[in-house]
């Protein structure tokens, strides 16, 4: 029976007596003993239904306790029930296993296990009847193998009785979460130990880690890379990170970059790379060398590709190697980079642009006249003059690039373009500025000195296969003026047109002499005082069949190279001899043959024998020979060079020193050398009239010059202004555009015809 129903019940017959007592209020005549009779039969009559009431619930609930001990029979987690007072008891048989009842046990028996059973878990029946009730209770017990086994109990009351109640209780076994719990707990513990001798590790070892999935433009940065880069945050973007870095280093960087996007986690090295970069926590903080060690190829726990290492303090590292460096990588005077450092950074420069599809611009310098330096000021100012030089350069390197001594007064400077197609203007403005800055060199003891320099300038990495062939170019652009004062030239391919390769043009240069496509023009040396012909300069020209001339200012330095250029001067002397002699056949006044000497062909051992055989051969005296040599000879042997000129010298022929002021010599080292003749270059005579400077030095060549009994002239004269100059000099002679270009032996028969029969020149 319900027990709402067993309520509306009792209602009812309260409610009957509260109208019992009405109707005696209501109804005063009636008799008490009737009155008494009546009620004595409603409280019999409502007790007894009381009771019978309470006595069918009381049957009932019997009937469901039984229904329930079935159920339970059935399930098979453990479960029990029990009275507080362990009165009654069933349990099933997981609980039997539980508790290791057999099935011959005695019920005492079980009443004496579950006690132990709630004892084991602290608790008597009657407390465990008041702590279980309604809730779930995690217990550990050991089970007859005597493994621990963890039970969550959940506990409902099924019956209160008089003397005891009677409980249902049923377990979940939860052994597995317990013990994945535990070690989940065990590991987070230990996790946190190896984490904290972890962070100490890292803080001791002062390594920083930089983590960053491939997909994300982010880096995770562990506490201490967050001090290297000064930051608060535990990550930062790439594009943050590549501001911190030295501005030389950024290229590399990117490089870096493009690789890691481009890394699939297939083809992933799984070597690690190292990458060397200047970091700076913060602006007017100074740079920090640092070593990143990464991997490409880890994966994150989700999967996903993570490229990370670790950041390494190297700088006590590099300062040492800086020192090594410094000794084998810079140059001494202008403690700039010198030649070895510009081929090895060079080469790299060019490697990354490659890869990166950037560029950058290779400008090589050549401060113009710096001999003059040298010779007026003397070698510790030239040093001062080239150190500043070399500090101007270095402000043009602060966004990237690097700048190099490549010799003497040669420098190369590297600059990042960082435009999207190439700025074909940076070499161009770089240069402007340079010279511009250039100005503030003339100042103190340098205030009478104009000083500017000529240029060559090729685009890396797309004037040549290489760096080394990038920056030949660009000394060939160079080369293209050789002479020109504020001379600047971009590399074009077509200044290649004539040559179109070193291989090829070797060949053609070797077919060319075997088939002897050459062809001597000449040049007439005149007189100043006289202006009458007194030489002539016998000037290769390269012919190709198809008409094509090419100018031994190209091919000649490939024939010196490659060794040909014996053949060629051979060709030239005998040539020259044998037209200078027919000259004189003809009966033409004697001029004196000039032929340009290559260095190489100065050190040939029979170079006496081979000039006195040819004049033997046509039949001409050796004073009306001259041989040109340049001032490279000095670079050589000079002992083997002054005996080598001694002897040619004392066979009568005469001696010029060409292109005097161009190389590295002074005027100290012509004394050493039986010069006849002093050969100013064309670079002195372009300026002359306007530059005061230069005025001086010529004339001071020309003094001293005399002082030693050696003859002097100009080359390149072109105007009446410069000769008339350098005639009041006392230069004796002058070879310029002014008096004749080079030209055919017939056009410089007819001027000798002139010369002869008395007529001036115009
Ligand atoms: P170099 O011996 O100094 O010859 C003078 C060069 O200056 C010639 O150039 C000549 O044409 C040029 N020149 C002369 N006067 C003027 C002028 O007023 N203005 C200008 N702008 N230029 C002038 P070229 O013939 O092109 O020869 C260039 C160089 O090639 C020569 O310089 C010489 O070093 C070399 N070379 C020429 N022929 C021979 C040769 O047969 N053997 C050797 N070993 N070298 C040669
Ligand atoms: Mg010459
Ligand atoms: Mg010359």
């Amino acid at each position: 029976m319900r027990k709402n129903t067993i309520l509306w019940i009792e209602l009812f017959f309260a409610v009957l007596s509260i109208w019992v007592l009405f109707m005696v209020g209501a109804y005063p005549d009636i008799s008490m003993v009737a009155l008494r009779i009546y009620i004595i039969a409603l409280i019999v009559i409502t007790v007894g239904m009381v009771m019978a009431v309470r006595y069918y619930q009381s049957q009932h609930s019997s009937v469901d306790i039984d229904r329930i001990c079935e159920m339970v029979r059935h399930i098979e987690v453990p479960a029990f029930i029990w009275s507080d007072d362990l009165s009654t008891m069933y349990t099933n048989e997981a609980m039997d296993d539980l508790l290791g009842i057999g099935e011959s046990e005695d019920p005492g028996d079980t009443a004496v296990l579950l006690s132990n059973f709630f004892h084991s878990l602290g608790l008597s029946p009657r407390d465990a009847a008041d702590i279980l009730n309604g809730k779930t209770y995690d217990s550990g017990i050991l089970d007859e193998d005597g493994d621990k086994r963890y039970i969550s109990w959940t506990t409902s009351m099924l019956k209160q009785g008089s003397h005891a109640t009677l409980y249902f209780s049923i377990g979940f076994e939860t052994t597995e979460l317990e013990e994945a719990k535990q070690s989940l707990t065990a590991y987070a513990q230990s996790l946190a130990k190896s984490q904290s001798r972890y962070a100490l590790s890292m803080k001791l070892s002062g390594i920083g880690i930089l983590l960053c999935e491939s997909v994300h433009d982010i880096y995770y940065v562990s506490p201490e890379a967050q001090q290297f880069l000064g930051i608060n945050s535990d990550h930062i973007s790439f594009v943050e990170f590549r501001k911190k870095l030295h501005p030389e280093d950024r290229m590399l960087f990117d490089d870096y970059l493009n690789k890691i996007r481009s890394t699939k986690p297939s083809n992933a090295s799984s070597k690690p790379r190292t990458l060397e970069l200047r970091i700076r926590a913060a602006a007017g903080r100074p740079y920090v060398w640092y070593s990143y060690h990464y991997h490409e190829n880890l994966t994150a726990s989700n999967g996903s590709p993570i490229i990370g290492g670790a950041l390494i303090d190297i700088t006590i590292e590099k300062n040492k190697d800086a020192t090594i460096e410094r000794l084998a990588f810079m140059d001494a005077i202008t403690e700039i980079a010198n030649r070895n450092k510009l081929m090895h950074d060079g080469a790299e420069t060019f490697r990354l642009c490659q890869n990166m599809g950037t560029y950058c611009w290779i400008i090589v310098l050549d401060i113009d006249r710096f001999h003059i330096v040298n010779d007026s000021y003397g070698y510790e100012n030239g040093d001062k003059i080239l150190k500043n030089f070399a500090h101007i350069l270095c402000k043009y390197t602060a966004s990237g690039g690097f700048a190099a001594r490549v010799s003497a007064d040669n420098f190369a400077l590297v600059l990042h373009d960082y435009s999207d197609h190439g700025d074909e203007e940076l070499p161009g403005r770089t240069l402007e500025h340079i010279r511009a800055d250039m100005t503030t060199l003339s100042c103190g003891e340098f205030s009478n000195l104009s000083l500017s320099c000529s240029a060559g300038f090729a685009r890396i990495p797309t004037d040549g296969h290489s760096f080394t062939e990038v920056l030949e170019h660009a000394e060939f652009a160079l080369a293209m003026g050789k002479g020109e004062l504020s001379y600047v030239m971009g590399y074009d391919a077509n200044m290649h047109r004539e040559i179109v390769s070193q291989g090829e043009m070797e060949k053609e240069l070797a077919n060319a002499i075997e088939q002897r496509h050459f062809q001597l023009y000449y040049q007439p040396k005149v007189d100043l005082h006289s202006k009458k012909i007194m030489g002539a300069e016998a000037l290769i020209r390269w012919i190709k069949p198809d008409g094509t001339r090419i100018s031994p200012n190209v091919f000649i330095p490939i024939a010196e190279k490659t060794g040909m250029i014996s053949d060629i001067s051979h060709f030239v002397l005998c040539e020259a001899c044998e037209q200078n002699a027919l000259w004189q056949q003809m009966g033409l006044t004697p001029i004196v043959m000039s032929i340009n000497f290559a260095s190489g062909d100065f050190y040939q051992a029979n170079v006496c024998d081979v000039v006195q055989d040819e004049l033997y051969r046509v039949g001409m005296q050796p004073k009306w020979l001259e041989l040109e040599l340049t001032e490279r000879l000095a670079l050589g042997d000079i002992n083997y060079t002054v005996q080598q000129m001694n002897a040619l010298r004392d066979m009568g022929i005469l001696l010029a020193m060409d292109d005097f002021g161009t190389g590295y010599s002074s005027l100290s080292y012509i004394q050493l050398l039986p010069l006849t003749l002093l050969k100013l270059d064309r670079s002195f005579i372009i300026e002359i009239v306007t530059d005061t400077v230069a005025q001086e030095i010529v004339s001071a060549v020309i003094k001293i010059a005399k002082s030693m009994n050696i003859e002097t002239i100009a080359e390149g004269v072109e105007y009446e202004d410069q000769a008339e100059l350098l005639r009041n000099m006392g230069c004796d002679y002058i070879q310029g555009y002014l008096y004749g270009k080079p030209m055919p032996a017939l056009d410089f028969q007819k001027r000798l015809e002139i010369n002869t029969y008395g007529k001036e020149l115009s």
